[in-house]
């Protein structure tokens, strides 16, 4: 049995939908605002796919304007931007989001840089990591701000702790740091090129995992009592030889559950945990940009 507090995913991420439901109705009965939220799809991938039609179910449901753009995966790159020009243009959207990967040939940095910063709700734009870095307001990527609020609900106030975060993209590993730096928090930033990681870890009050390696943190890297955040989503096959020769996969974390629950003081599941968080984030970082675009609240 895991000593360790469950940090639920399902039950924050249904919370955060909740207050984004509220405010979405509020703002339409003060204000005369729907927020809108557009999803760009280009290509087939079935993953894609997936995630797309859970974020257009999910922004209806909260009671959001809602549109989602299928283009063939022959689509050009001009094509594309004078889509995202018009969705920059559109009055009635707030947010927009490209789904990635996109097919090759399409320059996947040219395209975000299209989008306006303001409506950037993936928080993925080269001005909004600069905003962030520059501890000025900025859209925040989703899954970032997703272990934010965990963190927060488990450890109210994080000024002073010394968190590790591993890894360094720029979807997950800097912009978390930037978070945990923000609120106070004495950050290092691991990679694969850090020495003596598991040494490294061990002085971690607070421990992100954002890896992609399956289970590579162990129970013996967690200082007693610490807060561990996995957002690593692996699939890999089964240990059972029988599922395993059937082709079944599972999905495990970055973090080995089993021995780190014995030691920190909370922990993520996976699944179940960071990953329920990142659409509700898109939800609420959309209500944000729209409230900014009208000028309610601070900017
Ligand atoms: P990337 O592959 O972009 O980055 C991985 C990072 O881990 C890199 O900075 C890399 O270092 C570092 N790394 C790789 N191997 C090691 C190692 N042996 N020791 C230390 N550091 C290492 O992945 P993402 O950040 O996009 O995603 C990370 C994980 O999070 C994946 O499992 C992904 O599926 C998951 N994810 C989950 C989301 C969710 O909603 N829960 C959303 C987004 C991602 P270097 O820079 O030196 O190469």
């Amino acid at each position: 049995m895991p000593q360790a507090q469950i940090i639920d995913g399902k039950i924050l991420a249904e919370r955060l939908r909740a207050e984004v439901a509220q405010e979405v109705a509020q703002l339409k009965r003060s204000h005369n605002l729907r927020p809108g939220l557009a999803v760009v799809l280009v290509g087939a991938d079935p993953a894609s796919e997936i995630y797309v039609r859970s974020k257009g179910e999910h922004s209806l449901a909260v009671g959001m304007h809602s549109l989602t753009h299928r283009l063939g995966a022959d689509t050009g790159q001009a094509e594309l931007l004078a889509l995202i020009g018009e969705l920059n243009a559109d009055p009635a959207i707030h947010g927009i989001l490209v789904q990635l990967p996109l097919p090759e040939g399409l320059d996947e940095r040219c395209v975000l840089a299209a989008i306006d910063p303001d409506k950037d709700v993936d928080g993925l734009h080269v001005v909004n990591a600069g905003r962030l870095a520059s501890g000025l307001p900025a859209l925040t990527p989703c899954t970032p701000l997703g272990c934010m609020i965990m963190l927060r609900e488990t450890l109210g106030d994080l000024s002073g702790k010394r968190a590790v975060v591993i890894g360094r993209s720029v979807l997950v590993g800097k912009p978390v740091a930037q978070l945990l730096l923000a609120a106070d928090c004495t950050v290092t930033i691991a990679h694969s090129r850090t020495r003596d990681l598991p040494d490294v870890v061990r002085e971690a009050d607070i421990v992100v995992a954002a890896v992609g390696r399956p289970e590579m943190v162990r129970g013996d890297w967690i200082k007693p009592g610490a807060t561990v955040i996995d957002v690593g989503i692996n699939r890999v096959p089964f240990r059972d030889p029988v599922k395993a020769a059937q082709g079944k996969t599972k999905v495990v974390g970055d973090v080995h559950f089993r021995s780190a629950a014995q030691v920190a003081g909370a922990i993520t599941p996976v699944p179940g945990g960071v990953g329920l968080m990142t659409v509700a984030c898109l939800l609420k970082n959309t209500v944000t940009a729209a409230k900014r675009l009208r000028g309610i609240g601070e900017r």
